[in-house]
């Protein structure tokens, strides 16, 4: 992989930094609830969130709520729910009519999955449904294809199937990260700034074909997706760069 070298294509005054969280801020953890959050991290996007005036913001298919606990006390502007979720200021509530929920009908039948045995654990997050199979591993093909074909039993309703670790989650396909994007960066403050967007995920790779078009910058973290400005090999590479962004401009 190309190292990054993008201090020099960084200018707080002019940027939004946009975070994806697993897997690119944060190291994978065996299951989401057991992420770390170090706390030198807190400092770092606390003080960046400053220094960019407030034109910082997590990029997560967390849900905001859960997002908010795993970095508290501090709250950022943020992306959550794969897009579902949008919260343009630290402080503000999201809209929660921003994005239609699930049809009932198609919640009630996915929850069906769950008569093949135990260990199959229903989360719904309203706008979506997450199948988790973690407690039922070899039953994993077998949700897989079931999620799928229940989806495809409701032809009249635009759906995108996110295969996940242990987990299936089913959301409309009306929104997504690129799109929560694309409208946050047309809110104050991060309108008229650069976007500057970091993410490893398969969710992600919608983001990067969008930013050119905003002079924007993409990296991805441990693989190379296509399109990017540059790649980092791991979560403590894009801790390390933001300390470094954040120790080089000035104070004040
Ligand atoms: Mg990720």
């Amino acid at each position: 992989m190309t190292p990054v070298r993008p201090a020099a294509m960084v200018d707080l005054d002019e940027v939004a930094l946009l975070l994806d969280i697993d897997g690119t801020l944060l190291d994978f953890a065996p299951t989401p609830s057991e992420a770390w959050v170090p706390p030198a991290l807190r400092r770092t996007l606390a003080g960046l969130l400053a220094r960019t005036g407030g034109a910082l913001a997590l990029v997560s298919g967390r849900p905001l709520a859960g997002l908010d606990l795993l970095f508290a006390p501090l709250e950022l502007p943020a992306i959550g729910g794969h897009g579902a979720e949008l919260r343009p200021a630290a402080g503000a509530s999201a809209d929660p009519d921003r994005t239609p929920g699930l049809d009932p009908r198609l919640k009630r039948t996915l929850a069906t999955i769950a008569e093949i045995g135990p260990g199959i654990l229903l989360e719904d997050k309203g706008y979506s449904l997450a199948v988790h199979y973690r407690l039922a591993p070899d039953k994993g093909e077998t949700v897989r294809e079931m999620v799928a074909a229940v989806c495809a039993s409701f032809p009249e309703l635009p759906l995108e199937i996110l295969p996940g670790m242990a987990v299936v989650e089913v959301k409309p396909s009306a929104f997504d990260k690129a799109t929560a994007v694309a409208e946050l960066m047309r809110i104050a403050p991060f309108a008229g700034r650069r976007p500057v967007f970091v993410g490893d995920d398969v969710t992600d790779e919608r983001v990067f074909p969008i930013l050119p078009p905003m002079r924007g910058i993409g990296f991805s973290v441990s693989r190379r997706i296509d399109g990017v400005d540059g790649c980092f090999d791991a979560p403590a590479d894009v801790r390390a760069w933001l300390d470094g962004l954040l120790a080089r401009q000035p104070v004040g």
